[in-house]
């Protein structure tokens, strides 16, 4: 017979034994939860880590899974493609454009990384910097698989607007072939003479002739020199280099006079009649004069010089505009058709079909130079034109650029 107090330590030893078991149960779950919790943490800080680094891309970055569908994407990405959730969303659906698309298919089909350059027509292109009509858009979409542990790779999408580059790429190569094309028919003329001459000297003896061609010669070599000066012109002012502007404050009816001056034989040979209607004679502007000088040289030589019957009327009229102040030169000559006006500010451009250029001097360089030096005064100009009526080049301007006290706004420009 075992001792009943023998049997009751047995039980208490037992009962103390499966407490102790209980507690390191209850311990050991606590210390797995607090592991776990720890692990959350360490991966809500890993993820957000992540986050913040995608999110400091500029580019738009996508991440799918194997079955196409978007699992992760950065800020950028949200901001280009729309703020709707793209999570578990396919790669197409997202991009909207199968162009876009292209890249991504072809790693996800061989397993490599793969990129292009794609061109979007503006009103296809993502995001909303992209207004119908202003070109192509052109987009860099680089794909790559990104190695899982388990299953199926996921693919990482990289999509970035190329667009201004592309653009300026295409100002760059347009300014080169306008500018050889412009400077090589004067040098090829004047190299065409010189050859002759080399050819046949006794022809400088017939001087009459000899100094005619002399002079065709020294008429090409001017235009040379204006389009070399005009493009150095044009690249200084592109540098955006503040300091190239020499402001100071100066009547703007002084440099009128002077620009008249300069226009006379002109204006006297077409019979043309130029007023000035300045609301306050005394404006002064805050600027360069130079450059001023330039714009309105070029506005008023454009009236005049286009339009060769006699009879035009140009005039240079002001007019105050909330705090700033509204220029405008108009004619009321052969005007500009409307389908050239979106084109007149670029270099190069000249309105062929209703003027006869080929006796009309220029290079086509003028009015980008007035619309440069005229932004580089933080103003804008614009062009209207009813051919045969009505050809007006407005010019506004920011109250910084101006010092007069303005009287209440006139109405529209007359
Ligand atoms: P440049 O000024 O370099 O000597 P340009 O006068 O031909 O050459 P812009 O001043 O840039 O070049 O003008 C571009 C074109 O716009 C002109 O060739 C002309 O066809 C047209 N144009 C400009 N102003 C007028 C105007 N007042 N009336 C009619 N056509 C104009
Ligand atoms: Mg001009």
């Amino acid at each position: 017979m075992i001792p009943q107090f023998l049997l009751t330590l047995a039980t208490l030893c037992l009962l103390a034994w499966i407490l102790r078991q209980r507690l390191i149960i209850r311990r050991l779950r606590h210390l797995q939860q607090r592991q776990r919790d720890q692990d959350l943490r360490a991966l809500a800080a890993a993820r957000n880590e992540r986050d913040s680094l995608l999110n400091a891309f500029p580019d738009a970055f996508l991440i799918a899974d194997a079955h196409g569908l978007i699992q992760h994407c950065n800020q950028a990405a949200m901001a280009l493609l729309g703020p709707s959730p793209f999570i578990d969303r396919t790669v197409l659906e997202v991009l909207r454009d199968a162009r876009l698309a292209t890249p991504y298919l072809e790693c996800r089909n061989t397993g490599e990384p793969n990129a292009a350059q794609i061109h979007l027509p503006s009103e296809a292109a993502p995001g909303r910097d992209h207004s119908p009509g202003s070109g192509d858009s052109v987009w860099l979409v680089d794909a790559a698989p990104v190695l899982q542990a388990t299953g199926a790779p996921h693919v990482r999408i990289l999509l970035r607007d190329l667009s201004a580059e592309h653009q300026l790429e295409q100002i760059r190569k347009d300014f080169v072939a306008n500018a050889s094309h412009e400077l090589r028919t004067p040098i090829t003329l004047v190299d065409g003479y010189l050859e002759t001459f080399l050819d046949a000297p006794e022809m400088l003896d017939e001087r009459p002739a000899a100094l005619r061609i002399l002079g065709i010669m020294r008429k090409h070599t001017g235009r040379i020199t204006r389009i070399i000066e005009d493009m150095l012109l044009i690249s200084r002012m592109e540098s955006g280099d503040a300091s190239t502007l020499r402001m100071e404050d100066f009547q703007l009816t002084e440099c009128v006079h002077d620009i008249i001056e300069r226009l006379e034989p002109l204006i006297r040979a077409q019979n043309a009649t130029l007023a000035v209607q300045f609301h306050d004679p005394g404006i002064s502007l805050h600027g360069d004069r130079f450059y001023w000088t330039q714009i309105l040289f070029n506005l008023i030589e454009n009236a005049l010089k286009q339009n060769l019957q006699p009879g035009l009327q140009v005039r240079i009229l002001s007019e105050a505009c909330g705090e700033g102040l509204r220029l405008a030169v108009v004619d009321n000559g052969i005007g500009i058709p409307a389908a050239d006006l979106p084109f007149i500010f670029k270099r190069f451009y000249r309105v062929e079909k209703h003027h006869s250029q080929n006796q009309i001097k220029g290079t086509g360089l003028g009015l980008s130079i007035v619309k440069r030096a005229i932004e580089a005064h933080d103003g804008s100009i614009t062009c209207h034109s009813a051919p045969g009526l009505r050809t007006s080049f407005e010019i506004t301007l920011p109250r910084q650029a101006t010092h007069a006290n303005y009287p209440e706004p006139l109405a529209d420009l007359p």
